[in-house]
């Protein structure tokens, strides 16, 4: 699968917000984008204002990069989500939200969504008590999330609380770390998604 490669952190500055790409790094003072939110490059500061097209295009490729899709995939998320009923801003968000490797680390058990990935990859979870290393698989409502026994005594588990960096686990979520498992309870409502894009933004860039 193809994949974002290169220095991520010029992602950020890019975007001129954290994407949250490095798990521990991202959440100290080392962070690039608090200790110089330029855009990377020569220009980076001289840049001109976006267009109209320009600021949406920048509202996609961040939301692409925060939850790590490339082009092809981001577009049928986006398209799936209008088919179905409802906003389909807040729909496409639901549907990133519910993706396996965003729920890991949504859940804490991963530092980064790229991270989450890999160990979703290598199948360190399993899901209803079936492996499932795909992390594009879609979570639903009373899905089980669970570490595979081989896997709890990986370090990386023993100390989960300097892997969850103080984040807080959204309401829509069960945690139970000491069982190393959670509950996917309920699709989140916009409010609780802290993706920090401007969906109808995208909406109106895919409806050109
Ligand atoms: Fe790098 Fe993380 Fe800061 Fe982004 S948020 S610039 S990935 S340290």
């Amino acid at each position: 699968m193809a994949r974002e490669t290169g220095p991520v952190c010029r992602l950020c500055r890019r975007e001129g917000t954290k994407l949250f790409l490095k798990a521990e790094k991202c959440y100290t003072d080392k962070c690039p984008v608090k200790k110089r939110g330029v855009p990377p490059g020569q220009h980076g500061l001289g840049r001109r204002k976006l267009s109209g097209y320009g600021l949406q295009l920048r509202e996609k490729q961040k939301a692409k990069r925060y939850y790590g899709l490339m082009e092809s995939q981001f577009r049928n998320n986006f398209e799936r989500a209008q088919r179905s009923t409802g906003a389909t801003g807040e729909r496409m968000l639901q549907l990133l939200e519910r993706r396996l490797d965003n729920v890991v680390y949504r859940m804490g058990l991963g530092g980064s969504r790229p991270e989450s990935r890999q160990m979703v990859r290598h199948g360190h979870f399993l899901l209803n008590g079936t492996k499932a290393s795909i992390p594009s698989m879609l979570v639903r409502p009373g899905d089980k999330i669970s570490v595979v026994e081989g896997s709890r005594k990986n370090p990386r588990y023993e100390n989960l609380q300097q892997l969850a960096l103080g984040r807080v686990i959204p309401d829509w979520l069960e945690v139970d770390m000491d069982k190393l498992e959670g509950t996917f309870l309920r699709l989140p409502e916009r409010a609780e998604i802290d993706t920090p894009v401007e969906e109808h933004m995208i909406v109106e860039l895919y409806s050109r």
